[in-house]
């Protein structure tokens, strides 16, 4: 046997094992993705209420600016109707007067409703809120628990890059490279195990000639896809 490819059977099994551990690592379990699931609806939906607060509230304020300008205005053309000398000033002030009480009233509804709306989103919000504190304690329960069971699985991982690590170094660097470029390549199979006298990724019968110098130790590369091949010590 080739113990450069032992070595380089083991690297890829080693990092197929990390590749298992760091997607565990990243997936979240459905006992938290539940959880996680509802706790992000119910923040979407608040911050939701949050923005339409805040944009009445800004039109509120908008409308409240305005209805102080035309209370002034108001009580300016009020003045005004003290001063008039004839009938056409009087009918003239008369009209300024109507049509800014018009608007004024407006404003006044407008201000009325924007309050309304206002009342009625905070309110929705506050039980929005109250309801979620039992959720977010259920999501940060969740949470630790995965965080928790996550520990053995983290000194898992950092003992399969030791070893990787470890054989690589073993390894010579050209090797090495052809190794990774194929692992790469190739859906991270860089090494095939030889089945049945054919190559087990591509399924490429092995000429005689090939088998012979596996047989005898040396490095031999698959004739159909490339990767390196591996015969497996005949089990005694
Ligand atoms: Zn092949």
């Amino acid at each position: 046997m080739n113990p450069d490819v032992e070595r380089l059977w083991e690297l890829q099994t080693v990092l197929s094992q990390l590749g298992d551990r760091e997607k565990q690592l990243t997936t979240k379990p459905e006992s938290f993705a539940a959880v996680d699931r509802e706790w992000q609806t119910a923040n979407d939906e608040m911050s939701r209420l949050r923005q339409s607060i805040e944009q009445v509230s800004k039109e509120h304020r908008r409308v409240d600016g305005e209805l102080s300008d035309h209370q002034e205005l108001l009580k300016k053309y009020q003045g005004q109707l003290m001063l008039v000398k004839n009938q056409q000033q009087y009918a003239a002030a008369w009209k300024e007067i109507d049509s800014t009480r018009k608007q004024v009233k407006e404003l006044e509804d407008a201000e009325l409703k924007a309050m309304s709306d206002i009342e009625s989103l905070q309110s929705d919000l506050n039980q929005r809120e109250s309801a979620s504190a039992d959720l977010k304690s259920r999501w940060d329960e969740a949470h630790a628990a995965w965080q928790h069971s996550l520990g053995d699985l983290r000194a898992e991982v950092e003992k399969l890059k030791e070893r990787a690590t470890s054989i690589e170094s073993k390894l010579p660097d050209r090797l090495k490279r052809e190794f990774y470029q194929i692992f790469k390549q190739r859906q991270n199979v860089a090494v095939a195990r030889v089945v049945n006298d054919s190559c087990s990724a591509c399924r490429t019968r092995i000429r005689p000639a090939l088998f012979q110098q596996l047989k005898r130790g040396e490095l031999v590369r698959c004739e159909g896809c490339h990767r390196i091949l591996y015969l497996e010590r005949p089990q005694s």
